[in-house]
């Protein structure tokens, strides 16, 4: 009756499953390639996805479910390689509904101070990977755990808490967000900056925002790559000597920077920087000399 039992579950954490494997799964999911560890080989020719865990042998040992790898990997029955899948990956992720028990607002009124739901210090161990510090996630009021993942308050420049960004680790959307909270009406992280402003730069995730503040720079994020109308009256209030928006590597990024520059071509100083090609978000780029050359070297439109 274990195959029965099973079939209920809808999501597995193939992370899980997968480190259980000692197959060293990248933490933020996508697709990777190993040397594949049902032959012997030198070069990389398997290739798993974490989150739909599927996974192929380009040498020819296979195709299929991770299920089918833990059997093959552990020369056991379906049912074995059932209950190990069972036993470290059994994870349902919870619904947005569960996590936000709050109603909706009306469009027009002012964001009310709401309650950050979360155990704030209860920083999930994955985020520790990707560089950022336990001192930056507590002073960004980090909380929640491994499972649910990475929540963060929002707060706005009267540093009332008006929101919060929930970052999960594998479920998808991997990004939930209060809901009664415009996206487009916050700039993430002003409530950190100083009272004057030299440069201000201006990042698409949360991440990217606390990944740079680490680094010394005065950043806000936009929780999303287009500039609002009313996030461009926000960079007005903060008054910023220059503007310098470090939107992702993707086609996302480059539409935003292009309307970002539009819409605030009368606000002064504004300017752009362009990331290495290998990498997806400023975050992505670790080393303080790095970094600093890369948003020193800024475009203007
Ligand atoms: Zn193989």
């Amino acid at each position: 009756m274990i195959s029965r039992k099973v079939s209920k579950i809808k999501n597995y954490d193939w992370y899980e499953i997968l480190r259980a494997l000692h197959l060293d799964p990248p933490i933020d999911g996508g697709e990777y390639q190993i040397t594949c560890p049902l032959h012997d080989e030198r070069r990389p020719s398997c290739s798993i996805n974490v989150d739909t865990g599927k996974w192929i042998c380009f040498a020819g040992c296979g195709a299929g479910d991770i299920q089918l790898l833990v059997q093959l990997m552990k020369k056991s029955t379906r049912g074995e390689a059932r209950t190990f899948i069972e036993q470290h990956g059994m994870y349902r992720i919870p619904k947005a509904s569960e996590l936000f028990k709050h109603e909706r607002i009306e469009e027009d009124k002012p964001l009310p101070e709401i309650e950050f739901p979360f155990e704030k210090g209860r920083i999930p161990k994955w985020i520790y990977k990707r560089g950022i510090s336990k001192e930056s996630l507590i002073r960004w009021e980090a909380g929640v755990d491994d499972k649910a993942g990475l929540a963060l308050p929002v707060r706005d420049a009267d540093k009332r808490m008006i929101g919060w960004v929930l970052r999960q680790r594998v479920a998808d959307p991997k990004y939930l967000y209060y809901p009664g909270m415009k996206k487009s009406q916050v700039l993430f992280g002003q409530h950190l900056l100083l009272k004057r402003v030299k440069t201000l730069y201006v990042v698409e995730g949360s991440l990217d925002a606390i990944s740079l503040d680490q680094y010394g720079y005065p950043v806000v994020s936009l929780l999303g790559a287009m500039v609002s109308a009313a996030q461009v009256k926000l960079l007005r209030n903060i008054k910023a000597g220059k503007i310098v928006l470090v939107l992702d590597n993707d086609e996302a990024g480059q539409k935003g920077t292009k309307k970002g520059l539009t819409q605030l071509r009368d606000y002064g100083i504004v300017k752009y920087v362009k990331l290495p090609r290998h990498v997806k978000d400023v975050q992505e780029i670790q080393d303080a000399n790095a970094l600093e050359e890369v948003l020193n070297n800024t475009y203007s439109w």
